[in-house]
């Protein structure tokens, strides 16, 4: 590897000098019938289902169950409350407010742009290419000394395509920070996940999530793979029991049901082309860029008009005509063969606004 990728110098100091929290459940984690050590209520929940102890700070049993799926050992994994928690952990832990800068290639998803807001940390854009695949040249001008984490997407949201993976490696090769991959929408994609390049790069997170693919977006609970050294800057960093009782026990039960999971994924890409092909034959629909999410990003020749038809017949896509690159562009999520259908019919009997009157 090419790169001088060295964590201990990349992490803010007061993280790496950190005493982190220690709970009830860190000092004691053992089998024990008289637990006195947390002030929880001994006597029970108001629920059919008891709540009344701390979960399990680390998630054990989730992550061997990841694990097992996912192959990768359970060390390598951090769970989060949404993806979002990892975001805005990495920039907590490895960029200094007012002196640190990230690199963000528009346009992608907007939640790295708010956590660096947040933490106050500084952002250099370099937009992706008019294909919406990595500008290398820019990027390599845009790094230095401070450049600490590049965020890519892939597949990209709302762009839907995957980015080139030789691409991605350069970066992963060639960077002396973090490189993020935020695989969000990877269980629609052709390409493969970058987890299984955690051996090779040392500066690599790769974000996964259960809020799509699986159908869990109201449980909330997102996914970091790194080396073991990352994940335990994201666990000294973490609340305490930031993953709750329910969910945990609530993603253990789902994590069984790969088999559903997976026929979801083969209808939502069916429907994706065939609303694709659909789409493509309006009028005003100018370009339908190919997707490799479960959803579509559409160029027309009136966003803002369409969005408001759309809404007025109780549908709701994203409007992202304002996104760098995507002028003109809806963003439509792929629904049921049923919703499909009902926007589809809605779309046909669009009335262009006659400019000519
Ligand atoms: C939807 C989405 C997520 C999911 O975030 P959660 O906090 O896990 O729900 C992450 N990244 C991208 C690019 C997304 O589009």
């Amino acid at each position: 590897m090419a790169n001088s990728f060295d964590l201990t110098s990349l992490l803010r100091e007061n993280i790496r000098k950190l005493i982190p929290y220690s709970s009830a459940r860190d000092e004691f984690n053992g089998e024990a019938s008289v637990l006195l050590d947390a002030n929880e209520n001994a006597y029970g929940s108001p629920l059919d289902q008891d709540y009344n102890r701390y979960p399990d700070p680390l998630q054990h049993q989730l992550k061997l169950k990841l694990s097992s799926i996912k192959g990768v050992p359970a060390r390598n994994i951090f769970l989060g409350n949404g993806s979002d928690e990892a975001i805005d952990i990495l920039f907590r832990a490895f960029c200094r407010p007012g002196i640190d800068h990230v690199i963000l290639v528009p346009p992608t998803y907007g939640m790295y742009e708010v956590s660096a807001n947040i933490n106050d940390v500084a952002i250099k854009k370099v937009n992706l290419t008019t294909d919406f695949q990595l500008d290398l040249a820019g990027i390599a001008e845009a790094i230095d000394t401070h450049t600490r984490i590049i965020f890519l997407c892939s597949p990209n949201n709302p762009t839907g395509n995957s980015l080139h993976r030789e691409d991605v490696e350069t970066i992963l090769a060639n960077f002396n920070g973090l490189v993020v991959i935020d695989e969000a929408y990877i269980n629609y994609s052709r390409q493969k996940t970058f987890i299984q390049e955690l051996t090779e790069y040392s500066n690599l997170v790769v974000l996964q999530t259960l809020s799509k693919a699986w159908g869990l977006a109201g449980l909330r609970l997102g996914m970091a793979f790194a080396s073991e050294e990352i994940i335990e800057v994201f666990n000294k960093i973490k609340p305490p029991y930031n993953i709750n009782q329910a969910t945990q026990e609530l993603a253990l039960k789902a994590l069984d049901k790969v088999a559903i999971v997976n026929a979801w994924i083969k209808e939502a890409v069916d429907e994706r082309d065939k609303l694709a092909k659909k789409v493509l034959t309006l009028s005003f629909v100018q370009h339908v860029y190919p997707s490799d999410a479960n959803f579509i990003l559409v160029k027309t020749t009136e966003p803002r008009q369409l969005y408001e038809y759309l809404v007025d017949q109780s549908i709701i896509v994203r409007d992202r005509s304002k996104v760098a690159l995507c002028e003109g562009c809806l963003r439509i999520t792929v629904g049921t063969p049923t919703e499909n259908e009902v926007l589809v019919e809605a779309l046909a009997k669009y009335v262009q606004p006659d400019y000519s009157a």
